[in-house]
């Protein structure tokens, strides 16, 4: 699976770091969501496709 933030679109929620913290970490100045492992292990992809189904922005893109 391969994960992307769209960051013109990601408004800095953090939804997504609290649904998989092990996905995606929020950046301290700005709030967006910065993937920290792409393409995301078996262990994590359901976290991430959570994630992209939660986000409040549809910024999240899982492939
Ligand atoms: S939940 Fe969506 S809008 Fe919020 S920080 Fe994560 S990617 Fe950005």
């Amino acid at each position: 699976m391969r994960v992307s933030v769209d960051l013109d679109v990601c408004q800095g929620h953090g939804v997504c770091h609290m649904s998989a913290p092990d996905v995606f970490e929020l950046d301290e100045t700005d709030g967006h969501a910065i993937v920290q492992v792409d393409p995301v292990p078996a262990e994590l992809q359901d976290e991430a496709q959570l994630s992209a189904d939660s986000c409040p922005e549809r910024a999240i893109s899982v492939s």
